[in-house]
């Protein structure tokens, strides 16, 4: 099955609002309309409303990096999936690494926050993967099926705009990817146990992208294989050069 790719760039917590206002320019006039893949940008959530209008004429999509677990209340500091729905917003990072490790984000929070984002018509993209400890333990599947699991409750009609984002935390931020043959192997653990879960279609259907330490000159062997359906950029995504050479990979 023919499964469009989808590049999404992750800013993290880098840029002044001129130098993604910058960046978002530079990436906007060189993707093109007739584009067979889709290219969306998590700029820090101040930047969003901005990001959304600047974009509102092209291809390319807008996401935030985080959304808080319930739609509004007394939780100071975070941003709801209305919140985000109402600016335009259509993609939100759930459960990256960084906010497991530093921020403790549970299972079942993040299963929480998935759920809000899809009830919001938001297109979750819920990231998983294993730490190095985990992989030299053996331990590579039943970490990310544990983490899969967790958004196990949701119905197959729902789960059909869920994207997946297979990141081993050993390759992110470390110049050191996986092989295209290491992430393959993962890539097709999860496909398999999406198609257990929510039968054959949904599994044939669901986005499984890649993140961890992608660059140019890995992009066109990692796009290669049968299971990745794009990429997950955080360093890269950074530099407008950098960014449109992977977005234009060949493939
Ligand atoms: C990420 O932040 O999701 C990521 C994969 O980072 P990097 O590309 O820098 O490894």
């Amino acid at each position: 099955m023919k499964r469009r790719k989808i590049l999404v760039g992750n800013w993290k917590c880098h840029k002044s609002f001129d130098e993604a206002i910058t960046l978002i320019a530079e990436i906007v006039a060189n993707v093109p309309l007739e584009l067979d893949r889709t290219v969306v940008l998590c700029p820090p959530f101040p930047y969003l409303a901005e990001a959304v209008r600047r974009t509102r004429e092209s291809p390319v999509k807008i996401g935030a990096q985080n959304v808080w677990q319930e739609d509004s209340g007394a939780f100071t500091g975070e941003v709801s999936a209305p919140m985000l729905a109402s600016l335009g917003v259509e993609y939100a990072i759930v459960g990256h690494s960084e906010r497991r490790q530093f921020f403790l984000e549970s299972d079942e929070c993040l299963a929480r926050k998935v759920a809000r984002a899809l009830a919001w018509n938001l297109t979750p993209i819920f990231c998983l993967g294993e730490r190095w400890e985990d992989r030299e333990a053996g331990q590579t599947l039943a970490v990310v099926q544990r983490q899969f699991q967790a958004v196990f409750a949701l119905s197959a009609e729902t789960t059909t705009s869920l994207v997946i984002a297979y990141e081993p935390v050993w390759a992110i931020g470390t110049g050191r990817n996986a092989t295209p043959e290491q992430a393959e192997e993962v890539h097709a653990i999860l496909r398999g146990l999406a198609m257990e879960r929510w039968g054959s279609a949904v599994g044939e259907a669901i986005r499984i992208l890649y993140g961890g330490s992608v660059k140019a000159s890995n992009i066109d062997t990692l796009m290669a294989m049968p299971n990745l359906d794009g990429a997950l950029i955080g360093g890269a995504s950074l530099s407008a050069a950098e960014f449109l050479r992977i977005v234009h990979f060949q493939g």
